[in-house]
């Protein structure tokens, strides 16, 4: 993959969890709606035209899922969609129930939204493999007053799955209300909400080919949320979401939903060879390489990795082709370790020495074998600086043209990726 400005250095990109490139698919049928004009509201000619294209991009993402079109709510994004969910399910009167691992639009969301409402919070702990206790959520549940339950379908760091049709069948034996950030799952691995039993899904369509800045709430049909838009003002999307349609992104998001949907059944195991193949090479060269996340139940596409005595934003600057993720986010100029794995159990070095590389549709067997030279290269150089002393890997960037970006490692504001 070659960067923005067209550099031509072949970049293998394993960071499909951050955002995925966009499906060609996608381009092809944004591009007149990019180019030509029409508000989806509009009565004229052009406005229908618009209208239309949007009912086709929602009949796309419907068709991903297996709900009706009439059940999504077209957002900018699955952090939206999270936060309408959670205040909208708030609204009927008791607290939250959710987990330690969700992503920071759930957590930080729920923490501020039940502050603000007075209302209790509980955090579901996960095991060493990420897995949540059922028996825990059924405790929780038997004693709280609970409006809302929101648990994550895959983790973004690690790709842990939750056994939603589990926990989905204790939502309904307390009769509250499940939500599930899907972000991760959509278009990775099947998702039926006609046999999936949550109430509300959310999902972001960059996660999966489609545009950045889009992304869709389901709400199920009959499910007895209060009306509480996080947007008011022109009464689009059934009042759900205020604002001018984004016509050309929604158009984006139905198109890469219908190849993920056609690419599904030989995708998975394309990319799951690929990960496993990854995975085992790193683990079988770098010693004391230790995989966070449960062996099986994983997106077939993530392997999150930790290794001993190596700064992942040191390995990271240490291969500029390689374009992998670090869990950390950093705030007020300190990079904090991964709350995931922290909540999994892992020390903070060993949280500081993961890196998580999430492969995709695009992704091919010529990217693997140049991300094992690159990956267990980079590892043995920042060891071995670690050996020596020099645990920061600032070394490393002084005799090399890596400085400038193992700075924009180290210093300034990085806000959680994804
Ligand atoms: N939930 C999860 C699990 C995510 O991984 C992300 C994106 N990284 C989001 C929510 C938010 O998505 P977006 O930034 O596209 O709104």
């Amino acid at each position: 993959m070659a960067t923005p400005d067209g550099d031509a250095a072949h970049i293998v990109y394993l960071d499909y969890n951050a955002t995925a490139p966009l499906r060609p698919e996608a381009l092809e049928a944004m591009l007149p709606h990019l180019r030509g004009v029409g508000n989806a509201s509009s009565p004229h000619v052009l406005g229908r035209y618009a209208s239309a294209a949007v009912d086709a991009g929602r009949r796309g993402v419907a068709g991903l899922l297996g709900c009706s079109p009439g059940e999504l709510i077209f957002t900018s994004g699955a952090t939206e969609a999270n936060n309408i969910a959670l205040r909208a399910g708030l609204a009927l009167g008791g607290g939250i129930v959710t987990t330690a691992v969700e992503h920071p639009t759930v957590l930080r969301t729920a923490r501020i939204l039940t502050t603000d409402a007075a209302r209790s919070m509980h955090v579901l702990a996960v095991d060493r493999n990420g897995l949540l206790d059922h028996d825990e959520l059924r405790c929780v549940l038997s004693v709280r007053q609970t409006s809302l339950v929101s648990v994550m379908a895959a983790n973004n760091e690690t790709g842990v799955l939750a056994d939603l049709a589990e926990v989905a069948e204790i939502c309904r034996e307390f009769d509250v209300l499940l939500h599930a950030d899907a972000t991760q799952r959509v278009g990775r691995l099947p998702v039926d909400l006609a046999e999936l039993d949550v109430d509300l899904l959310s999902l972001s369509a960059h996660k999966f080919g489609g545009p950045q800045g889009v992304g869709a709430l389901f709400i199920r049909r009959g499910a007895p949320l209060p009306h509480r838009p996080l947007l008011h003002g022109g009464g689009q999307e059934r009042g759900w979401r205020a604002g001018t349609l984004n016509v050309a992104g929604i158009v984006g998001a139905g198109a890469a939903a219908s190849a993920s949907a056609r690419s599904l059944g030989t995708e998975v195991e394309r990319v799951r060879v690929l990960r496993d193949r990854l995975e085992s090479h790193l683990l079988g060269r770098i010693e004391g390489a230790r995989l966070n996340g449960h062996p099986t139940l994983r997106l077939p596409s993530v392997t999150n990795l930790s290794f001993p005595g190596a700064a992942a934003d040191a390995v990271l600057a240490a291969m500029p082709l390689v374009a992998a993720s670090d869990g950390s986010a950093c705030s007020s100029g300190a990079l904090t370790p991964s709350h995931v794995l922290m909540a999994m159990g892992r020390s903070r070095a060993e949280a500081e020495c993961s890196l998580r590389f999430s492969l995709g549709y695009a992704t091919c067997g010529a990217d693997i074998d140049q991300a094992i030279t690159a990956i267990v290269d980079a590892v043995a150089r920042v060891q071995q600086l670690t050996t020596d002393g020099d645990a920061t890997g600032m070394k490393l960037s002084s005799s090399t043209t890596r400085q400038p970006l193992l700075a924009t490692v180290v210093k300034g504001h990085r806000p959680h990726v994804g």
